[in-house]
């Protein structure tokens, strides 16, 4: 296989990128850790067959608004072979897209479950998941490629953007660069759980991005209350009025 940058680049359609992306081995650490834990498995899900493999985005190919979270958990989505399926993360957030109208359904269970997004697509700026859920940085520069094309390919629709984390806010200014569709601030925004960046496009006869950040839906937040359901619908749905969805 080439490069991600080439495979990436030969993609010509989301569903293409997802099929070239899922047979990626650049990252050697992370090849042997998704494929490790599909190995060893976790009581409970001892008679799963693991993905183990790199997890594509999810969610409509015509998407305005992109969910980026940080990387696939080692039993959520490393297991399901889907985006924020399979764990507690993945709980409040498809609850909340569903309590707003953008999910089918208020759980993701399985890739088979039924689950659509109206509008909606999740995607994540490493598609392996890392030990400790702490990919390197080189790691993050290896998977860069994947997301700048997705990015270009949803660009005709895409409005707006909903960061969760950090890391994920981090990673996502290279890649929005990489892209080269709309101009990137400088200095970097700064993350913040509600902050609100809107980035020109470089064709002035496209509409603006709008780019939010949100607390990661992880446990360590949405146990501890520093994100709350509530936190969470609210920066929804002002990521989801600036794409032009109407939520309940
Ligand atoms: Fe490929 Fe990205 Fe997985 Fe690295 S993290 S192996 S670049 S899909």
């Amino acid at each position: 296989m080439e490069s991600p940058q080439e495979e990436s680049a030969e993609a010509h359609s989301i569903a293409q990128l997802d099929a070239r992306l899922i047979d990626c081995r650049a990252c050697p650490r992370l090849v042997e850790w998704r494929e490790h834990i599909g190995r060893v498995r976790r009581r409970g899900f001892a008679d799963w067959e693991y993905w183990a493999r790199p997890v594509p985005g999810f969610g409509p190919v015509d998407a305005s608004l992109l969910i980026v979270g940080l990387a696939p958990a080692a039993h959520g989505a490393n297991r399901t072979g889907r985006m924020f399926t399979g764990d507690r993360s993945g709980d409040v957030l498809y609850a909340a897209l569903h309590a707003l109208g953008l999910a089918s359904r208020p759980t993701a269970v399985r890739a088979d479950d039924g689950l659509r997004l109206h509008g909606v697509r999740v995607t994540s700026p490493v598609h392996c998941a890392p030990p400790d859920n702490r990919p390197t940085p080189a790691e993050r520069d290896t998977c860069r490629p994947w997301l700048a094309r997705e990015l270009q390919l949803l660009q005709p629709t895409l409005r707006s953007i909903v960061v969760l984390g950090g890391f994920g806010w981090q990673a996502l200014f290279p890649v929005l660069a990489a892209a080269r569709r709309w101009e990137i601030p400088r200095p970097r925004p700064r993350f913040g759980h509600g902050a609100r960046v809107e980035l020109r496009a470089m064709d002035p006869a496209e509409p603006p991005l709008h780019v939010y950040g949100c607390y990661h839906v992880s446990q360590q937040n949405t146990f501890t209350g520093r994100l709350t359901p509530a936190m969470l619908r609210e920066v929804l749905t002002a990521a989801a009025r600036s794409a032009d969805l109407s939520v309940s």
